[in-house]
């Protein structure tokens, strides 16, 4: 049996091959891909041209078609059942590892990186990506159940989702009566006011550009009380207004490239405030002012994808059916139009508006 697969051969150039499925061992299994999310870095890394000769795709929800004896057991699931796979491939035995920060896996080795989307096809079997018919599933693999009436581009929001959790609500420790900025309103900005709201947020304030006006609205249905077009308005001058000059208790910054916001970060910030970031620079930060940090004892903290707890919680969130997810997906590409659907993430199409964006075969 065969499965297709995109394969990314350099930059802005995808192709749809096939490749042999491998026999299952005891340890390991297949995946039959429902959907695959697109991320912000299979955007980037098609547009750069960076690892070239891999099947993208780390994003995957899908149907047990395989599984070993071994793995069923630890992985607790059986052939048939829907589940989530997480990105990484931790090797288990590393200080990170052991001590429980598995997302910072130490254990590149001749994978290159220690997660699916990333692995050379020359490393068989091959389908270390998602957006393909099948995926491998290796002996290190992470995966969570999930309920099989869930659309599967709702369910495949489990890895956006689970990065508004950890970033707005388990790494800050955002409890309830706290006021929390975003900073950004991407897939990741507007998932993170779910994870404040569902830390018990009084307050949460998203901000965005003018072009973003659609996505400030699905911040508002997700449950944002006040948006902030950074280019008419000035977030520091919102958050002084509406806090009474306490200002924020966490300042979640989900901005891609854009500097700014982490020098704005500092002055939203109230006394004590926690800052996390989490949005990708390419320039150093100008005009830091750690004086700032010195004074209001401010914890600065940086933010490396989602753990296990984070997205057995946005699991749970799904399935609830407690937010309009829906209006987050916005589109669906077949395999073969795979070169579209990066595309219309990284809006150069026009005309089309992607905030997530999905591929099912
Ligand atoms: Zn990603
Ligand atoms: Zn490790």
């Amino acid at each position: 049996m065969k499965s297709r697969a995109i394969v990314q051969t350099g930059q802005r150039q995808l192709e749809l091959r096939q490749f042999d499925i491998p026999e299952i061992g005891e340890e390991e299994g297949l995946l039959r891909i429902q959907h695959s999310g697109v991320c912000g870095s299979d955007w980037s890394q098609y547009k750069n041209g960076d690892f070239s000769g891999v099947v993208p795709g780390h994003e995957p929800v899908g149907i047990i078609e395989e599984i070993g004896s071994i793995a069923a057991k630890r992985w607790n699931v059986k052939k048939g059942d829907r589940v989530a796979v997480e990105t990484m491939l931790p090797c288990g035995f590393c200080r990170p590892c052991v001590s429980g920060k598995y997302n910072l896996c130490i254990a590149a080795g001749e994978k290159g990186i220690n997660a699916y989307g990333y692995h050379s096809i020359d490393i068989k079997p091959s389908l270390w990506g998602g957006h393909a018919e099948f995926m491998y599933l290796d002996p290190h693999t992470l995966l969570h159940k999930v309920n099989k009436d869930i659309a599967p581009e709702l369910a495949v929001m489990f890895n956006p989702l689970g990065a508004g959790v950890r970033w707005a609500g388990r790494l800050p420790q955002t409890k309830i009566g706290d006021v929390v900025v975003i900073l950004g309103c991407g897939q990741r900005g507007l998932t993170s006011v779910i994870g404040a709201r569902e830390s018990g947020a009084r307050m949460v304030i998203v901000t965005g550009l003018s072009a973003d006006a659609h996505k400030l609205e699905i911040a508002k249905a997700f449950g944002a009380d006040r948006t902030v077009d950074v280019e008419k308005e000035n977030i520091v001058d919102v958050v002084r207004e509406m806090t009474d000059g306490v200002m924020a208790d966490v300042v979640v910054e989900v901005t891609s490239g854009a500097t700014q916001p982490v020098v704005d970060s500092l002055k939203i910030a109230g006394r004590g405030g926690r800052i996390v970031l989490a949005g990708a620079k390419y320039t150093r930060v100008p005009e830091f002012n750690s004086n700032i940090l010195m004074r209001k004892e401010l914890v600065m903290m940086g933010a490396l994808a989602v753990d296990f707890d984070a997205y057995e919680a946005a699991i749970g969130i799904i399935e609830s059916g407690k937010y309009p997810l829906e209006l987050m997906h916005t589109h669906t590409f077949s395999l073969d139009q795979a070169d579209m659907a990066l595309r219309v993430l990284g809006n150069e199409v026009e005309g089309e508006h992607g905030i997530h964006v999905s591929i099912t075969p």
